[in-house]
C-alpha cells in the first residue's frame, strides 16, 4: 500500500506526531502492534511539561481520573525528606493514557492499524520506506516515524545496556492509613543500586515501579519477592508504604535493558526517530512522556517545514545532550551512599535541574524549592 507518512508504534510519540501530521491535513498511517492498550512499565507520571502536552493534543486528563501531585518525597534507608513541585503534575496509568490517545489519533483522521506489529522496514530502490508487518503485508511512503519505544526494529537497534536495567511495575491498594499518608505525593526510594518510585494513580490504586542494576537484582535472588523483600530492608519507608498493601496484578509486568543516556546521532533521509527511540532519560527524572511528546512534536515541525530527518536528528542530540548527562550523573549519583546520606541537598537540585525538556522549551525556570525534612 502506497501511503504518504507511516508511523511505526502507537504509543506515546507515535500517537502525538500522528495527531499533529494530520491536524494539518496530512495522510498517516499508524501501525501499532498490540490490539488494545497494555499496562506498560511506567512510573506513569507526567510533569508539566507532558501535561502542556496533551492538553495540545486534546486529552483532559483530569476527566481521565488523573490524580494530581503536588509533592516529591526522597526516602532512603531510615531518612526521607520533601518538598513541593516547583511545577503542575499528575499521574495516570498509561493504559489509560495511551487508550485516549490512540482514540484521539483515529479521531484525528489518522489510519491506525492495529494488531500486527511491523518485521522489517527497509529503503526500497525509489526512496520510500517499505514497512513489512508480521502478516507479509507492506506498507511503502515516502516519509516514515519511528516510535517503537522500547522495542528495536532490526536494523535500528540501540546501544546495549552495559548496567542491565531490570524494571517492574506493579499496582496495590495500600492500607486506608498510608494512602492518606501518601496523599499527592511522588516517592522515590533510594538503593544502593537503583530506584523505586510509589505515587497514587487513577481509583484509588498506588503504582509502584522501581529500576535496579542486575547485580542488586542478584542480590535478591534473581526474583520479584526477593527484590520486593530486599528494597523494604533496605528502605523501611517503603515497608511501611506496603504494610498490608493488595497487590492488583497477577504478576508485576517487567522490561530489561534500558539503554539509558542513549541519543540517536544519525539516520537516514525520510526516516524521523522520535520517542524513545530518539532518547531515553533515566526514569527517575519522570519526564520520558514529556520527551516523547517533546520529540514528535519537533519532528512533525522538522517535517512540515522541510528540514530533512538526519539535519532534525542531530538537532535534536546537540539540544538534549547537556541535560541529559546532567540527569545520567544525578541518576548514578543518587544510589551511591554519599547522595543518600544528603537527601534534603538531593531535593534541591532536583526536580527543578532534571527537566529536560523544560530546558528545551523555556527560556526560564522556576525556582528549586527549599526541602522539608519529614516529621521523625
Ligand atoms: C522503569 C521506567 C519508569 C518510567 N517512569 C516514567 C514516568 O514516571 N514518567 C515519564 O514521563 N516517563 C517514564 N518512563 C519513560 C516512558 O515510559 C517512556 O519514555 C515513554 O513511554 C516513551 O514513549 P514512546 O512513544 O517512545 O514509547 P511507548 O509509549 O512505549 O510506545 C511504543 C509503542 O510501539 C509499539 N511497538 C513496538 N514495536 C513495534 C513494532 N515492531 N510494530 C508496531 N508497533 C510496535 C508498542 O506496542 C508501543 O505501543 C519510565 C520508563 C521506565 C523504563
Amino acid at each position: 500500500m502506497q501511503e504518504e507518512i507511516v508511523i511505526i508504534g502507537g504509543g506515546v510519540a507515535g500517537c502525538a506526531a500522528s495527531i499533529a501530521l494530520a491536524r494539518k491535513g496530512r495522510s498517516v498511517t499508524l501501525i501499532e502492534r498490540e490490539l488494545t492498550p497494555r499496562h506498560k512499565v511506567c512510573g506513569e507520571f507526567l510533569s508539566g511539561e507532558a501535561l502542556e502536552d496533551l492538553h495540545a493534543l486534546g486529552i483532559d486528563v483530569a476527566s481521565l481520573g488523573a490524580v494530581p501531585i503536588n509533592y516529591v518525597r526522597l526516602a532512603a534507608a531510615r531518612r526521607a525528606a520533601q518538598a513541593p513541585l516547583p511545577f503542575p503534575a499528575a499521574s495516570l496509568t498509561r493504559k489509560t493514557l495511551d487508550t485516549a490517545l490512540i482514540a484521539a489519533a483515529i479521531a484525528a483522521g489518522v489510519q491506525v492499524k492495529r494488531g500486527v506489529g511491523v518485521r522489517s522496514l527497509d529503503r526500497t530502490g525509489t526512496n520510500q520506506w517499505q514497512a513489512t508487518l508480521d502478516d507479509g503485508s507492506t506498507y511503502e511512503a515516502p516519509t516514515t516515524f519511528l516510535s517503537t519505544g522500547k522495542l528495536d526494529l532490526r536494523g535500528y537497534g540501540r546501544p546495549k545496556d552495559p548496567q542491565q536495567w531490570v524494571a517492574f511495575k506493579m499496582y496495590y491498594r495500600v492500607s486506608p492509613s498510608q494512602f492518606a499518608d501518601l496523599a499527592d505525593a511522588s516517592e522515590l526510594t533510594l538503593y544502593a543500586g537503583g530506584y523505586g518510585g510509589i505515587q497514587p494513580v487513577e481509583d484509588g490504586m498506588v503504582n509502584f515501579c522501581c529500576v535496579v542494576q542486575r547485580s542488586y537484582f542478584a542480590r535478591a535472588g534473581l526474583r520479584w519477592e526477593g527484590l520486593l523483600a530486599k528494597m523494604q530492608h533496605d528502605c523501611p519507608h517503603l515497608a511501611m508504604r506496603l504494610t498490608g498493601a493488595e497487590p492488583l496484578l497477577h504478576k508485576p509486568i517487567a522490561v530489561t535493558h534500558i539503554p539509558y543516556g542513549f541519543m540517536r546521532r544519525t539516520t537516514e533521509d525520510g526516516l524521523y526517530c522520535i520517542g524513545d527511540q530518539a532518547a531515553v532519560i533515566p526514569s527517575f527524572t519522570g519526564d520520558g512522556i514529556s520527551i516523547a511528546l517533546h520529540t514528535a512534536r519537533s519532528a512533525v515541525a522538522a517535517y512540515l517545514g522541510g528540514e530533512t530527518a538526519p539535519v532534525f536528528q542531530s538537532k535534536l542530540r546537540a539540544a538534549m545532550l547537556p541535560q541529559m548527562r546532567l540527569a545520567e550523573a544525578a541518576a548514578n549519583g543518587l544510589s551511591n551512599a554519599f547522595a543518600r546520606a544528603v537527601l534534603p541537598f538531593c531535593l534541591r537540585v532536583w526536580p527543578g535541574a532534571m527537566r529536560v525538556t523544560a530546558r528545551l522549551t523555556r527560556v526560564t525556570q522556576p525556582p528549586t524549592v527549599a526541602p522539608q525534612p519529614l516529621p521523625g
